[in-house]
């Protein structure tokens, strides 16, 4: 008998979408994947290297559960330059990917019972993160009119004396929405008067466009730091996404009861991937981070201007991340060859089949009139994608 506990999970729509488009790829069918939640860029040769050297050295044995010494150094040295935030390296716990790390963290501070308040539209395990810990997800939608950001008056009346804590993602998967610092600062406020912390996911903060700018909770009081658990790693900004390398800097009492858990857990993230982590934060390798985010953003302005020609569709901008989140529900209630198109699911089945390009169900996000698409795929594929997906929405009739 499998238990309650894992019986009420629902499956990460991203991870089985992902087998099933490389099932049909690996039969030759000649699908354009828009549904990747990865970076489709290499791992910069410097950190290939770092880790071919760590193996050679034979960096292959145990750590410490939170990491080797240097490396929680330098997490600390990349979080004062680039969040303007102090750590020890005792408040560092790395971890086997960032979706570790929010385990680690909400079992750290959720009690079962507790509720965990989540913005929505929400990654996909962001829920299933916190009924795991037995804890109680209170979604809290977010505006498509307002770009998808925080609505502070929506979590205000959310919050209840068992609230405790926030779940929140910026630079946003699935929106791509980027947190203003005047939402974050009224956030804060939130979690000091009424005592609960914000685990703050910073996973895509190395992917940020425009006038938006990176901001780090922790960064905006003394007081908001101590309220403050911050999430990040390295799949998304050195694309890593197979490393699994991520970790947590929170207050030391967090900290500490991170690394207990994790001592029975995982213990240490692979110790010769320890030594890749620990080069990638080196300076030299700034530069692939950049090229990456300038050929993501021509990407997404491509992807915005071409999603807001369709007709019925609209499209917020998105400041972050690699993804966007057109709202397809005019299509609701339209048919083709039978088939009638009742939900994002419906859709996106309909846009696999038809138009042989892989997008993602919206409502697996809680955001049920819309469908996210990744641009991590090349600009030719991009092209190629869109120019599908448009032929294939023509033949939806009402
Ligand atoms: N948070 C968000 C919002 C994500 O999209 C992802 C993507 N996988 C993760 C965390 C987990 O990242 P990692 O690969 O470091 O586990
Ligand atoms: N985070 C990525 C996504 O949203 C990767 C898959 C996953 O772990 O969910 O697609």
């Amino acid at each position: 008998m499998i238990s309650n506990r894992v019986k009420n999970i629902t499956p990460s729509a991203t991870v089985t979408l992902n087998g099933k488009v490389s099932e049909l790829v690996a039969a030759g069918v000649d699908v354009i994947a828009f549904n990747i939640g990865e970076p489709d860029f290499d791992t910069p040769a410097p950190i290939v290297e770092a880790c071919q050297k760590a193996l050679s050295q034979g960096k292959t044995k145990y750590t410490a559960a939170s990491g080797i010494m240097p490396l929680r150094k330098a997490i600390c040295a990349k979080l004062l330059r680039d969040n303007g935030v102090t750590y020890e390296p005792k408040q560092i716990c790395v971890s086997t990917g960032a979706k570790q790390a929010l385990n680690n963290a909400i079992l750290a501070v959720v009690n079962p019972g507790d509720e965990v308040i989540i913005p929505t539209p929400c990654w996909v395990s962001y829920i299933e993160i916190v009924k795991l810990a037995d804890g109680i997800a209170v979604t809290v939608p977010t505006k498509e009119s307002e770009g998808f950001q925080l609505d502070i008056e929506a979590i205000k009346s959310a919050i209840t004396p068992r609230t405790r804590a926030i779940l929140i993602n910026t630079p946003n998967n699935p929106t791509g929405a980027s947190y203003s610092e005047k939402s974050l600062r009224e956030l804060g406020e939130l979690a000091l008067k009424h005592d609960f912390y914000i685990v703050s996911d910073e996973i895509y903060e190395k992917l940020i466009y425009g006038e938006s700018k990176h901001i780090c909770p922790a960064a905006l009081s003394p007081e908001i730091y101590e309220h403050t658990i911050v999430i990040n790693g390295f799949s998304k900004a050195y694309s890593m996404t197979g490393w699994r390398i991520g970790y947590t800097a929170a207050p030391k009492d967090i900290a500490k009861a991170i690394d207990d858990l994790q001592g029975h857990t995982t213990s240490n993230s692979t110790t010769f991937v320890q030594y890749a982590a620990l080069e990638a934060l080196d300076a030299k390798n700034d530069a692939s981070v950049e090229a990456m985010k300038v050929e993501f953003n021509k990407r997404r302005k491509y992807l915005l201007d071409f999603l807001r020609s369709i007709p019925d569709v609209t499209c917020a901008d998105a400041g972050g991340a690699f993804y966007l989140m057109p709202n397809i529900s005019k299509y609701y209630g339209c048919s083709y060859n039978g088939m009638v198109i009742k939900d994002s699911f419906d859709f996106c089945t309909f846009i696999l089949e038809e138009a042989k390009v892989a997008i993602v169900p919206g409502a697996s996000f809680e955001a049920p009139d819309n469908v996210r698409i990744s641009y991590s795929n090349s600009m030719e594929n991009l092209e190629r994608g869109a120019k599908r997906l448009l032929q294939a929405m023509q033949l939806l009739k009402q």
